[in-house]
């Protein structure tokens, strides 16, 4: 699934190469991909791309007055193609033509018809419910002070600052990746965190714009459907972890995992597998 880093470094190669590009045509092979109906998704035909950005892990192709709001969920990907999509490309869910032949294309992979996008006034996209919600962005860092309040919850780290609505842009990946740079426990709540701790965490959220500035040495401006992530512990679950050597350990649920070092993070402890709840439901 794209978080932030993924987001970011899409949106910054897409505005580079789209910037000025006259729209063709656009339309929407994925029945159920746009939630909006008004103005149609047929109204950007002739109207130039302005720009493309990010919000969260929310990419935002802005076409002057009107911006298209895209929630790629966990297997939506935005790429650009030198060609047309061919019509049997049953992973299509967006497709905007441009002049010169290129298309940007939104595509879903897997079974579930799950992502989704909205065609705003540019000046509404604030205001959206997707966006409304979602609390500061990770990257780059919120103040401390507010980064203290926000984890300030009686709520387990992990869940937490997955969470869209108290820190925007981190997900399963690299709320691991976090957690392990600030040697905490994923299990440890919020509102348990010393103040030292809090400071840790803010500081581990730097790993997101050292991921952000490994994409930008790496990846060129032809981008993959899946970014080679740097990642040092996310699934990486008996391997010697990168900082002292001890096995990474895992534990699962039943649509993700989590990884971490116990050495590290939860005092030598091996934490609880939770599989056998999962095959129990
Ligand atoms: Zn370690």
């Amino acid at each position: 699934m794209p978080e932030l880093p993924e987001v970011e470094i899409v949106c910054r190669r897409l505005d580079s190469a789209l910037r000025g590009d006259e729209v063709m045509s656009a339309l929407a092979p994925g029945m159920n991909v746009m939630k909006t109906f008004d103005p149609p998704l047929e109204t950007l035909g002739g109207r130039a791309v302005t720009g493309v950005r990010r919000i969260g892990k929310m990419p935002v192709v802005e076409l002057g007055d009107l911006s298209l709001l895209i929630h790629l969920m966990s297997a939506g990907r935005l790429r650009l193609f030198d060609k047309h999509a061919s019509p049997k490309d049953r992973a299509s869910r967006v497709l905007i033509r441009l002049a010169g032949g290129r298309e940007l294309r939104l595509r879903e992979f897997g079974t579930r018809q799950r992502a989704w996008a909205r065609l705003l006034p540019t000046d509404a996209v604030a205001e959206d419910e997707a966006v409304a919600r979602l609390g500061p962005e990770a990257w780059p860092a919120p103040p401390l002070e507010r980064f203290a309040a926000l984890v300030d919850q009686p709520r387990h780290l992990h869940p937490l600052l997955r969470h869209q609505g108290d820190i925007a842009g981190i997900g399963r990946s690299w709320v691991d990746e976090v957690l392990w740079e600030a040697k905490l426990s994923p299990f440890k709540k919020g509102s348990e965190l010393s103040k030292e701790e809090v400071e840790r965490l803010h500081a581990g959220l730097a790993v997101l714009g050292r991921a952000i500035d490994h994409y930008e040495e790496t990846i060129g401006a032809d981008l993959p459907d899946k970014l080679p992530m740097p990642l040092q512990v996310h699934k990486r679950e008996g391997e010697p972890c990168p900082r002292c050597g001890t096995t990474i350990e895992a534990v699962y649920f039943s649509e993700h995992q989590t990884n971490y070092c116990p050495a590290e993070q939860t005092g030598g402890r091996i934490l609880k597998d939770r599989r056998l709840s999962r095959l129990l439901k």
